[in-house]
């Protein structure tokens, strides 16, 4: 096993729980005692320059990043590893009752892998549990005509659901390991069945869970091109139905997993859905970034009287009417195809006004470099959606840019405030939700943020 020398002093931060090793902290590398180079994917140990011993990491010299740590000891990584690994993964987030207690997790959709916070360096996991819908016609017919769907009804239609999973790799070694990462989550997802601590989950049919029928991979994402990966994308294995039929805080939602963005749906806000509906009774409610209508169709279902959701995606807004049709909101909620700058203009012209915003960005920071940049982006849509908020209203403000801490984007959001001269008070303010764990030390698994704000 080769071993990587850091320079003096560049073991603090690993010490504090960060995984990455960067090209210029390396001092030297040694195979035995001769100088040697390193093969993209290679597993190396990494030590301090005084030959403290600091993990196990996956190598490539053609990265910045030119090893994650994986392993505090020196473990292998072969399909044993990927299955132990899974398995811990999976038990986080099932068997503690740690995700939201009292209801069943397992039944839902999440992710079951985050990256480096599940100490699977650039391997992502999201699987969706549900039903396939073969077209987009036969989910606007799905099933039953009873609005809203509920699981139970779709459940004594067309029987238990199955689950399918989208991944990414985002990192040479385990690009280089896919098949074996492959095969260890179909195994693991087969045999796994969360124990619940402290008895039964309620609800709890030890089902939802299961080999998936089909895998698809999202690998076209930019991340890859910086550890000189290409670009990859479609089925990996079994198959992929045209749309699937998720549940989310038991409501109904159809997701294209092979066509929609990322992984086909952001599983990450679900908890902030859920807090943002909290504030929608009798509201008039702007979803802005609406995508497939997440926070809109919760609003809706939380009381709104009227929702607009606005996104410059067509695809999206046409899959947030028809989630609209299946939650049986679509008198209330309208969908509105426009640039967000463009619409928040239009609509302060016009003098609307609405109790409840939700801005919902894509992240605007892509890295500490164009932070600035992304600031005036995200202090532009806050200010003009306070000029939109009606006296005593709501704004629920989201940033996923890993870039931009806590603090900087309190401070924006209350600079926005000073610049639409509104007074806010900070109701809640949370993070993502609790399957995409945050591991200390590791920053970047800190990314998203959403406050909830009233205007007085
Ligand atoms: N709120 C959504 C997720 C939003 S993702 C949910 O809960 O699922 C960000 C969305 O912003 C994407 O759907 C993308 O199409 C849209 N988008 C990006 N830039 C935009 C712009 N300038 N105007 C309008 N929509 C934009």
């Amino acid at each position: 096993m080769k071993r990587i020398i850091l320079k003096q002093g560049e073991e603090d931060r690993i010490l504090l729980g960060h995984p990455w090793v960067y090209d210029n902290e390396v001092d030297r590398i040694l195979d035995g005692p001769q100088p040697a180079l390193l093969r993209p994917g290679e597993l190396a140990d990494i030590e301090s320059s005084r030959k403290t011993y600091l993990g196990r990491a996956i190598a490539n010299p053609q990265s910045k990043i030119i090893a994650r740590i994986y392993s505090p000891s020196k473990e292998g990584m072969d399909t044993g590893f990927f299955k132990r690994r899974i398995r811990e993964s999976l038990e986080r987030r099932f068997s503690q009752g740690s995700c939201r207690q009292g209801s069943n997790l397992y039944r839902e959709s999440a992710r079951i892998v985050f990256g480096e916070a599940d100490f699977l360096p650039g391997l992502i996991v999201d699987r969706y549990t549900g039903w396939p819908l073969e077209s987009a016609q036969a989910a606007s017919q799905t099933a039953c005509t009873e609005r809203p769907l509920t699981p139970e009804l779709v459940e004594a239609k067309l029987g238990p659901p199955a689950s399918w999973l989208a991944v990414q790799f985002l990192a040479y070694g385990m690009d280089e390991r896919r098949e074996d990462i492959l095969d260890a989550l179909e195994y693991t997802l087969e045999w796994f069945r969360p124990a619940p601590a402290g008895g039964p989950v309620e609800g709890d049919r030890k089902e939802g869970g299961g080999r998936p029928l089909g895998i698809v991979e999202r690998s076209a994402v930019k991340a890859r091109e910086l550890e000189c990966l290409p670009l990859r994308e479609g089925l990996a294995r079994g198959s992929i139905p045209h749309g699937i039929l998720i549940f989310e805080n038991g409501l109904p939602f159809v997701l294209n997993l092979e066509q929609g963005q990322k992984t086909g749906h952001f599983l990450d806000q679900r908890e902030n859905r859920l807090l943002a509906a909290s504030y929608a009774e009798g509201a008039r409610v702007l979803d802005a970034f609406s995508y497939t209508g997440g926070f809109g169709i919760h609003a809706a279902r939380g009381g709104a009287v009227r929702v607009v959701c606005a996104d410059s995606s067509a695809p999206a807004l046409e899959a947030a009417r028809l989630n609209a049709r299946l939650n049986g909101v679509e008198d209330r909620l309208t969908v509105v195809e426009s640039d967000i700058f463009e619409l928040l203009r239009l609509y302060e012209r016009r003098r609307e006004e609405f109790d409840l915003i939700i801005l919902d960005p894509p992240a605007f920071a892509k890295s500490r470099s164009n932070i600035n940049d992304a600031l005036r982006g995200y202090h532009e849509i806050n200010l003009r959606a306070l000029r939109l908020l009606s006296k005593g209203g709501t704004l629920v403000s989201c940033s996923c840019s890993q870039a931009l801490d806590d603090g900087r984007f309190r401070r924006m959001i209350a600079e926005a405030a000073r610049d639409a001269d509104r007074r806010l008070v900070q109701k809640d303010f949370r993070h993502q939700s609790a399957d995409h764990p945050i591991l200390l030390g590791y920053d970047e698994s800190f990314y998203l943020k959403c406050g909830v704000y009233q205007a007085l």
